[in-house]
């Protein structure tokens, strides 16, 4: 990700910034496109990841559709030349702007969360001489083996109807003449990197989908949503998450019927290893029993470890060599533990505790990897902070 001209390039700007490799975009976006193509299953990118104007961009041009969590989401990904026959809108809470902004557009499809939801989606329809096309977004009670704070497939989460509830969903549509039921969505979590939960979700959506077909409702999509994990500690051995293996399981254990579709939504398996935060050491400050780093990056910049635990890589881009580098860069001093900080008045403004890193000295260049994903577009403006910019590979 990083060579010697990057880096001489980095010291010339101002910190903090994300910088995008677009050739690791690249490389990423074209193995998902080439292992999904082989089933022809259909990929819509799920845009809360990222929503950089250049990787909307770049990730419309290899032709994946886009799966939206909000109103604006929906207008971004029309802007950005993402068809309005792929795209589609899912959210535990659209309000009746955002349901009417998608109606207008003539969106794909809705992913609906509630019984209640199907009802004010079909109103709102209604009232424009509609019909909107659905998919209901389902609990399967499929523990992801994941973050606890970002599992949301188990039956006492917010988000989807749980299956007790199909009755309802049923009889809701019988009663809904401007619905048009398209298929069945699920999402049971995120950093998702066990495939057996995947084939578990598939053994639950061919029993759900049965239950859709015997009451009389054809499924024509079977949404299985995202969540594929990427390799945070190992950005560079292990940059391209594992989409063969991925898109297998689904070929192996799912029932796809003639004329069905398959439609899966990843964000972060596209994005995440394709951005670095990177930041300068603003001090040094060396405790009795810990050293800090303080940075110039903290959590208005990537929340992620502060908001989930989430591991980055830290690495000192001006003392040590990083793994695709060719040439050796600088000297390797000796190993320290430390506290890598950020600047703001919170005591959970932490990116790592006990990080080994080569002595670091004010000024040097930090690298927090794997950030393409809930990075950038998580960034607040807490504290009066600027908002991060952004550089690119090219
Ligand atoms: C966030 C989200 C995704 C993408 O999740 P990743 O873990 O980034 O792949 C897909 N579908 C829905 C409904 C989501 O909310």
């Amino acid at each position: 990700m990083f060579n010697t001209s990057t880096i001489k390039r980095f010291q010339e700007l101002e910190t903090p910034f994300y910088y995008y490799d677009l050739g690791v975009l690249r490389q990423t976006l074209a193995a998902c496109k080439e292992a999904s193509s082989k089933y022809g299953f259909h990929v819509h990118y799920a845009m809360k990841a990222n929503f950089n104007p250049k990787v909307l961009d770049m990730i419309q041009s290899f032709g994946f559709g886009a799966d939206c969590v909000s109103g604006n989401e929906v207008k971004a990904a029309i802007e950005h030349g993402f068809g309005k026959e792929n795209v589609v809108f899912a959210g535990v809470g659209k309000s009746d702007k955002e349901i009417n902004l998608a109606l207008d557009a003539d969106i794909f499809c809705f992913n609906a969360e509630s019984v209640q939801e199907l009802f004010i989606i079909n109103d709102l329809a209604k009232a424009k001489n509609k019909t909107a096309k659905i998919a209901i977004r389902i609990n399967p009670n499929v523990d992801a083996h994941t973050h606890h704070y970002i599992t949301t497939g188990l039956e006492e989460n917010k988000f989807g109807i749980n299956t007790f509830q199909l009755t309802d969903v049923a009889d809701a549509l019988r009663k809904c003449p401007n619905l048009q039921f398209l298929g069945i969505h699920f999402h049971i979590g995120s950093q998702i990197t066990d495939m057996e939960v995947y084939k578990s979700l598939c053994l639950r959506i061919n029993e759900i989908q049965d239950w859709f077909e015997d009451h009389g409702f054809g499924v024509k999509v079977l949404n299985t949503g995202g969540g594929l994990g990427v390799d945070y500690h190992h950005p560079d051995t292990n940059g391209v998450s594992d989409f063969e293996s991925y898109f297998k399981v689904f070929n192996d254990f799912l029932k796809v019927k003639p004329g069905q579709e398959v439609h899966f939504e990843l964000g972060r398996a596209l994005v995440a290893q394709s951005a670095a935060l990177i930041s300068r050491v603003l001090y040094v400050k060396n405790g009795m029993k810990k050293n800090f780093l303080v940075l110039d990056a903290g959590m208005t910049e990537l929340i992620r470890p502060m908001l989930y635990q989430a591991f980055h890589l830290i690495q000192n881009l001006s003392r040590e060599p990083s793994h695709d580098m060719t040439q050796d860069f600088g000297l390797k001093t000796l190993d320290l533990k430390y506290d890598v900080v950020g600047p703001i008045c919170e005591s959970t403004d932490c990116f790592q505790k006990d990080v080994d890193l080569p002595q670091s000295f004010r000024g040097d260049l930090i690298a927090v990897r794997t950030a393409g994903a809930y990075g950038e577009v998580m960034a607040s403006g807490y504290n009066l902070r600027d908002r991060v910019g952004s550089i690119y590979s090219e």
